[in-house]
């Protein structure tokens, strides 16, 4: 049995992250605020904003975590009590969980097959349907890049234009994945970002909100310092939450832009690596079909197995891993079957659940050499022929 661990998604520093971190304890910046916050904050914008001019005035606030900034997402486009929000049903139940605490619904749309993210000809039918059926219209739209992999935004976008309904971007999988050479995130009226500890960047914790001009960033800050009106006293007029990023978390995230590009690269080069040790393997294909335009980072590489050609299941592939030391882990399983969201509506059309019950998450960060993937692929083309 191998002694190293090979981790699905470990966090990876530069080296870099100490300085900042030293920097803001010699300025006593240990605060949700201070030069880490601005320094991150305007690094992130320079990476993901000012290289696009259709991005021109979009701003970013950094925050606590990915799971705020779509809580927060909704709170500016005004979700409340009673209200429904279009989902993405395949996906971590992060995207799905704010809509519930401003007490709305979420309404959840099933996968196309390509891109395994919302199929936009079954969401403009799910929205004319929740319409009918209740007479109003939902308020929000939230989509996902699964797995780092873009979506169809144009084409999600263009449903939300025609309903006049905002689009969420939960980009928290795909910092530096692209579509037609823009990234993801900055496509929808508001864009999501995570920096968990694997995520393809870390601040430990963190997340960021791309906000389509200065004002609405400058109302994310509000309602991420408690909504704090401008008095020499505390004087409050609206319900606040405790969501900015520490200048500590900052600085961590500092340091791992300066490697984020080194990052997307190793991931990249991964999945290629992927897919040529299972070309002559019929039973498994990985996911790395894009549609035109798309350049994924491939956050976590992906595969499916056919059980009409292999005994082997993707639980017990990943046992055999597990024995051998190695984490893998099946794909998220989609909101519409999660017993929390049991009463929620749903449009489905199969393609999520059947993704679930074949697919399988293989090690995928900076940690995984060559020679682990090569290992990997080994073990499980081995299983499979059994
Ligand atoms: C990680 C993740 C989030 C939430 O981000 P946190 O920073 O962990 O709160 C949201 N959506 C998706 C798709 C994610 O993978």
């Amino acid at each position: 049995m191998p002694n190293k661990k090979i981790h699905l998604c470990l966090a990876h520093m530069s080296g870099n992250e100490q300085r900042f971190i030293d920097e803001a304890f010699a300025e006593s910046w240990v605060v949700p605020l201070g030069p880490n916050v601005d320094g991150f904050e305007s690094d992130l914008k320079k990476y993901l904003i000012d290289c696009h001019p259709s991005c021109k005035g979009k701003e970013i606030a950094a925050l606590s975590s990915g799971t705020a900034a779509i809580h927060l997402a909704l709170v500016l486009l005004d979700v409340k009590h009673g209200d429904e929000v279009m989902c993405q049903s395949f996906t971590f139940a992060a995207s799905a969980n704010p809509v519930t605490y401003q007490g709305a619904t979420p309404v959840f749309v099933d996968s196309e097959p390509q891109t395994w993210n919302m199929d936009p000809i079954l969401l403009d039918k799910a929205i004319a349907d929740r319409i009918a059926k209740t007479g109003r219209k939902p308020k929000a739209i939230i989509a996902v890049h699964l797995y780092g992999m873009p979506a169809r935004i144009d084409e999600i976008c263009s449903v939300g234009e025609k309903w006049g309904i905002p689009v969420v971007e939960d980009a928290a999988e795909a910092l530096g994945s692209k579509y037609k050479g823009r990234y993801c995130g900055t496509f929808g009226t508001f864009g999501v970002l995570s920096f968990n500890g694997n995520k393809m960047i870390t601040t430990s914790g963190g997340g960021a909100l791309i906000c389509p001009d200065p004002e609405s960033r400058a109302r994310a800050v509000f309602y991420a310092t408690q909504a704090r009106e401008p008095f020499p006293y505390y004087q409050h007029e609206h319900i606040g939450y405790n969501y900015r990023l520490s200048n500590i978390s900052a600085g961590i995230g500092r340091g791992q832009m300066t490697i984020l590009d080194s990052h997307i690269d190793h991931h990249r080069k991964l999945a290629a690596l992927y897919k040529e040790l299972f070309n002559n393997t019929e039973c498994i294909k990985i996911h790395s079909d894009q549609i035109d335009g798309s350049e994924s980072n491939y956050w976590l590489n992906t595969i499916e197995i056919n059980p009409d050609l292999t005994e082997a299941t993707p639980e017990s592939i990943r046992l055999h891993l597990a024995s051998l030391n190695i984490e893998t882990r099946p794909l998220w399983k989609p909101m519409h079957l999660q017993p929390v969201f049991s009463s929620s509506p749903a449009y489905v059309n199969g393609v999520s659940e059947h993704l679930f019950g074949r697919g399988l998450c293989l090690p995928s960060g900076p940690c995984v050499s060559r020679e682990d993937a090569i290992m990997i692929a080994d073990e499980i083309k081995k299983k499979v022929s059994k």
